[in-house]
């Protein structure tokens, strides 16, 4: 069985534990696609050693340079999406189309940053003293660490590392456990793009060995990290008292809201792609779906009598709707929420059990529980797998106060064809992101990403706002006039005080 490498000090080396762990495909867990290093400290060291040396080197290229590897990369990508696309299927599970669009958004990404290499821009703004100028600009901050989760194996870590990367900084890369082969494949194509070596480290193994080594090294200023809130809080709390700079990106309990004017075929095929789509393992996901007394039961019996045709299978067939879910952990979470859902009295309508016929994968057959309330743990609590569940509503006001009553904040879905609820959603709704007549899921790479409340911390991931996070402001003023000039005092003389 092929061993796979950690990419640190800028050649690719065994684990010095000699220890590894096994990387199995979620549709067949006989096929095994490799052994992946469990790294330690030890490694983090070598690897912050290493990138401190990339640093230096990396930060003096000019922006536009760097942007260019970012040019080759996506141009790397491009050429090798299909093949890129089914390693992904094969070790995260979703079919080939959603892997290709996974392919497709670092791609995207790779061409932002390549142009965003030649703007960076600071402000040139006037002083208030004679002769003098004043403007900011930006300066690279050093080594970030990047932790990244499984559900999109490449456009989140590309999300992080391409804008890290134009401004300057260094990378250690840490790919979630279940998907470390696609992070391979991105460090191989970095490099065979002309990035310095030592600019980039990867290291694979558990979150709460090298991960936690990762955040807790005095030496790497910068983390960025996506995955649950719950991991998220343990991330924060070392960040804050180590004084670091921290993007948050964690879970999510979207709605989709269906108004009794919505167009209903067109909500179907959102409620259907943006529940059921990447197995419900999105951050985006639908899960909740909020419906309007007037088309409550007319569009209950659509969803469901779509939900059971849809088909259950390996992401690399032909045909398939659906894949597994990641791992057995996972498949035991999904399948505790249905005793939680049953307690709770919620009606189950279809689904509610692993697969009878797909024994040899994670399979779990799209649930839906119609009958939810407001307030129920069903409602309230990140699933992370094809579980809907439906509540009845009576009117915009009710409909947007149960799409704000939960902790998270991310994406929200309103159809409608009244263009004041439309335009009401946009203001009243506590998400980082609403749609108006479309699904939940579905974020473009040049528009910032992320969610209120306790989805993010307040940074966002893509578009020209992430620019910030990987690079520090600057001020610099330059007096050429000669004299002392005392702001504050030498331009309003006179001023009483
Ligand atoms: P997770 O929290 O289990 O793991 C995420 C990463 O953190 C992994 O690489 C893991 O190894 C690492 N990790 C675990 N413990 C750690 C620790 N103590 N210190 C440092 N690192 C640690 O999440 P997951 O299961 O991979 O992903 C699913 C979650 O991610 C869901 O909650 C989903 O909503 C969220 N997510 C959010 C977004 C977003 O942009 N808001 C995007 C994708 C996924």
């Amino acid at each position: 069985m092929k061993k796979f490498e950690n990419f640190i000090a800028g050649e690719w080396k065994a684990p010095a534990s000699g220890e590894y762990f096994e990387n199995k495909n979620p549709a067949d867990r006989k096929d095994i696609i490799g052994k992946f290093p469990l790294s330690t400290r030890e490694e983090v060291n070598l690897a912050v050693g290493s990138a401190k040396r990339g640093f230096e080197l990396w930060k003096k290229w000019p922006a536009p340079a760097r942007g260019d590897v970012l040019r080759a990369v996506g141009d790397i990508m491009a050429k090798r999406k299909d093949e890129i696309a089914d390693a992904m299927t094969r070790e995260m599970g979703k079919p080939l189309t959603e892997t290709r669009g996974d392919v497709q958004e670092g791609i995207d990404t790779a061409y932002y940053a390549a142009s965003e290499g030649r703007r960076l821009f600071g402000k040139t703004v006037p002083s208030e003293l004679r002769n003098k100028w004043a403007m900011s600009y930006r300066r690279p901050i050093g080594i970030a660490g990047l932790i990244c989760p499984f559900n999109f194996p490449m456009a989140i870590p590309t999300w992080k590392m391409f804008p890290a990367l134009v401004c300057g900084n260094a990378v250690i890369f840490k790919p979630a456990e279940d998907v470390p082969h696609t992070g391979a494949l991105l460090v191989e194509i970095l490099l065979e793009a002309g990035l310095p070596a030592e600019v980039i480290q990867l290291l694979h193994g558990n979150g709460e060995t090298v991960g936690a080594a990762i955040v807790e090294h005095r030496e790497i200023p910068l983390i960025s990290f996506t995955g649950s809130t719950e991991t998220g809080r343990i991330v924060g709390e070392t960040c804050g008292r180590m004084h670091k700079r921290l993007s948050l990106e964690m879970g999510g309990k979207n709605a989709q809201i269906v108004m009794n004017d919505a167009d209903l075929d067109l909500a179907l095929e959102g409620a259907l792609w943006g529940a059921f789509g990447t197995t419900g393992q999105r951050c985006t996901a639908t899960s909740r779906l909020v419906l309007e007394s007037g088309i409550h039961d007319r569009f209950l019996s659509m969803l469901s009598d779509r939900v059971t045709g849809l088909k259950l299978g390996d992401g690399r067939k032909e045909g398939t709707d659906i894949g597994p879910l990641i791992n057995e952990a996972s498949l035991q979470k999904v399948a505790s929420y249905i005793d939680i859902g049953r307690g709770e009295k919620a009606e189950l309508v279809c689904g509610g059990t692993r697969s009878a016929k797909l024994t040899e994968g994670n399979f779990f057959e799209p649930t839906i529980f119609a009958n939810v309330k407001a307030g129920s743990r069903l409602e309230q609590e990140e699933i992370f797998g094809p579980v809907l569940s439906v509540i009845r509503v009576n009117g915009v006001d009710e409909a947007f106060a149960v799409n704000n009553d939960v902790k998270y904040g991310l994406s929200s879905s309103v159809y409608t064809t009244n263009v004041n609820t439309a335009f009401r959603a946009f203001s009243e709704l506590d998400n980082g992101i609403t749609y108006v007549n479309a699904p939940t899921i579905g974020a473009e790479a040049h528009l910032p990403f992320g969610g209120v409340k306790q989805t993010g911390n307040g940074h966002r991931e893509g578009g020209w706002e992430v620019y910030e996070f990987y690079s520090e402001t600057k001020v610099g003023y330059a007096d050429f006039s000669g004299t002392l000039q005392r702001a504050q005092i030498d331009n309003y003389p006179g001023t009483p005080d």
